[in-house]
């Protein structure tokens, strides 16, 4: 499949890897837009939160409980978590991604 994040879940593109288990991935998002910015992808390919289901949400839930051990290991106690759902969100690349953003420079506001 012609998909980026696909590409970097099976090493066919680099990445900085943060954690992997089986069924999810996450790396240091390429253009950080906080001191500490990576991004967590379930490894079945899913192109948008749109594509959640009641079959495929346990999946989705596992990262949610992924995302505070990563967290934690790395030390930080703030964070925020971002989905860009469809482009006009500014999702760019279409494989399911949540940004997860840490560091001093992050503001009270949303957008
Ligand atoms: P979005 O705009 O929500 O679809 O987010 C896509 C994110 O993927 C952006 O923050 C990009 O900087 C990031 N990105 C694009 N290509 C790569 C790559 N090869 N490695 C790591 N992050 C990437
Ligand atoms: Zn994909």
């Amino acid at each position: 499949m012609d998909c980026l994040f696909c590409k970097i879940i099976a090493g066919e593109i680099p990445s900085k890897k943060v954690y992997e288990d089986a069924h999810c991935y996450a790396f240091y998002d390429i253009n950080p837009q906080a001191e500490t910015h990576f991004l967590v992808v379930p490894k079945t390919h899913l192109a948008s939160a749109n594509e959640i289901t009641a079959e495929n949400a346990a999946e989705i839930a596992h990262i949610f409980t992924v995302i505070p051990k990563i967290c934690k290991d790395l030390g930080l106690e703030s964070y925020r978590i971002i989905n860009n759902c469809g482009a006009g969100a500014g999702q760019t690349v279409l494989h399911l991604h949540f940004h997860v953003l840490s560091g001093s420079n992050l503001g009270e506001r949303l957008v």
